[in-house]
């Protein structure tokens, strides 16, 4: 069992729906199981600044999956959610980040653990605060 934590975000077709629903969809995942989850955020947007205001939230997990088999999981959300990927930054209905897969620190092509931008986004670190506030972040 690994203890796992996603972060959610979207600023398009209505986000809080969105995020909602992939956090239960976070629960049904197999070998899954949704521990905890953090209130969603209304957040600026990062980097391209002309798009709709986002929706952020962290969600715990415990999971018998692989990091990487987790990953494709999330993937087949976002998917679900009818993401397409344009440009960096640009607004999307869903973006789900493998965060932290227990203490796991990894560079391969396709994952890096911890997500390597989350230490510098505070939509990331709030959310994660409000649930874990003990967390050491490897
Ligand atoms: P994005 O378009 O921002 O959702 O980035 C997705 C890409 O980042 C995919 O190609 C993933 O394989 C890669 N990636 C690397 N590390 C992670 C991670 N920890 N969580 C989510 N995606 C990751």
């Amino acid at each position: 069992m690994t203890v796992a934590f996603v972060g959610l975000g979207s600023n398009l077709d209505n986000p809080v729906r969105q995020v909602e629903s992939a956090l239960g969809e976070l629960d049904t995942l197999p070998q899954t199981r949704l521990l905890k989850r953090s209130s969603l955020y209304r957040t600026a947007p990062v980097g391209y600044a002309d798009q709709p205001d986002f929706i952020n939230a962290v969600a715990q997990l415990e999971t018998e999956l692989a990091a990487e088999r987790l990953l494709e999981e999330l993937q087949a959300i976002e998917s679900r959610h009818g993401r397409v990927r344009t440009f960096p930054n640009a607004p999307r209905t869903l973006d789900l980040d493998l965060l932290l897969f227990g203490e796991v620190v990894l560079r391969s092509e396709r994952l890096t653990l911890p997500h390597p931008r989350m230490h510098e986004r505070s939509f990331v670190l709030d959310p994660l605060r409000e649930i874990a506030p003990d967390l050491k972040i490897p």
